[in-house]
Formats: C-alpha cells, structure tokens, sequence
C-alpha cells in the first residue's frame, strides 16, 4: 500500500494547523508543518534560522532550497512510512514540482484548500488574535478559542505565545504573498486531478468531518480504480 499524502492549502489563518492537528488523530500520520520547523530552526539557532527569520518577519517566503530540504529529509523519517499532512508546504509552483519528484507509484495525494474569505479573516482577528502553545502547538485564538485559563495552554500548561508574524502590519503582505505565490498551486493541483475544495469559514469541526471524508473517499476511489 503505497502513502497517504494530504496537502493543506490555504490563506494565512484559515485554520490549515488546527485542521491538520484534529486530522492526525484520525489517519495517525504526522503532520509536517514548514512553519513550525522554521521557528524551531529559527529557535536554536540553526544557520538556516537565521535566513529564515529575515523572510518570515517581512511576510515573505523562505528560499525553496532550505524548506526544500527540510522537507525532503523529513519525510524520510519512520513516522511517514504510512504518509503525512503537509501544512504549509508547497508554497509556491517550484516548490510543489520539487515535492512532485518526492512522490512515488502507488502514492494517494489528496491536495485540499481550506478557502477563505480573507476579510472575514481579518474581521475575525484570526492571525493577530493566534494563540500558539510552544510547548504542544495547540493552536487558541483570544477572541474566538480563548483557552479556559488566561495565556495557558489547556492541553500542556504551558505560557502561551503571539507567533512574531502574526502582527497586523504583515498581514496585507502575507496575503499579497499567498495569492501571488501559493494561490497558482489550485491550478497546478487541479491540472494533475487531486485538487479538492473544502469552506474553511465554516465551524471547525465541520471542516474537519469534510477533509475526512474528501480524503476517504478519494482514497477508496484510488483503491476502485486498482481493483477494476
Ligand atoms: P506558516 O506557519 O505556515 O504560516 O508559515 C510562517 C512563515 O514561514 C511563512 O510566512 C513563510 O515565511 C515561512 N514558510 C512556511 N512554510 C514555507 C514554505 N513552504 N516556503 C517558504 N516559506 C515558508
């Protein structure tokens, strides 16, 4: 049986982490968050962390090469023998011609994009209200999941953190980004016939039983195919 491979895409603060969290729990494969490794670099100091705080402070993307290899060597860990969710990754066209080379004959792709009204977004204060546990990466939200004690994780008892680009002066940048970079892979996706769709405004426990059921579906479809 060849890897379940699930690309979240989305707008910045879509919910692209907190989806890709719940749904780890039902497919038990890793989620490989580019973002998260990038802070991790950026936090002990790798010699990569460095270029990769420059670009993520100006809401720009990190080079290719680096989140590249991150990638690469990650997925070759044990943990991603049945697959993993890619959140974050690719970002732009390079990037997912890259990872197209990373996957193999018998592999299930499944690319969903959590679509976003990027108003409503910043209405909601999704990004500079974010919330993240740097200890177990629950995501919160101060306005709309306020974790039950003040700045303290639910899950691990940890202080809770604003990522430093979640500021509202980098939002109009970070967009600009996403639609100028990352929002061409639809198309790409669509073109090799695994692009899903899936209303990211929604509850999220609504866009969590949809993923599942797009990534269920597809997979059994994949598995019709080969029988037939
Ligand atoms: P995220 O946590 O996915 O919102 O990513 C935060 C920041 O990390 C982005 O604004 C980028 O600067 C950088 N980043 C994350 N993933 C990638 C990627 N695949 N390619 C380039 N930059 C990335």
């Amino acid at each position: 049986m060849g890897r379940k491979i699930v690309i979240l895409l989305g707008h910045p603060g879509v919910g692209k982490g907190t989806q890709a969290r719940a749904i780890v729990q039902h497919l038990e494969i890793p989620q490989i968050s580019t973002g998260d490794m990038l802070r991790d670099a950026i936090a002990k100091k790798t010699t990569y962390g460095r270029e990769a705080k420059e670009k993520m402070d100006a809401g720009e993307l990190v080079s290719d090469s680096i989140v590249n290899g991150i990638v690469s060597e990650r997925i070759k860990r044990n943990d991603c023998k049945k697959g993993f969710i890619l959140d974050g990754y690719p970002r732009n066209v390079s990037q997912a011609e890259t990872f197209r080379k990373l996957v193999k004959n018998g592999d299930h792709l499944a690319v969903i994009e959590l679509s976003a009204d990027s108003e409503r977004l910043r209405k909601e204060k999704r990004l500079v209200g974010r919330l993240m546990c740097p200890g177990c990466g629950e995501i919160y939200n101060e306005f709309s999941k306020a974790p039950k004690e003040d700045q303290i994780c639910d899950l691990c008892g940890r202080q809770l953190i604003h990522r430093s680009d979640d500021r509202e002066e980098l939002i109009s940048e970070r967009f600009r980004t996403y639609h100028e970079e990352t929002s061409p892979l639809i198309q790409f996706y669509q073109d090799l016939g695994v692009y899903h769709q899936v209303d990211g405004m929604r509850p999220i426990e609504t866009v969590t039983e949809e993923i599942l059921k797009i990534i269920n579906n597809s997979v059994a479809a994949v598995y019709d195919r080969r029988r037939s």
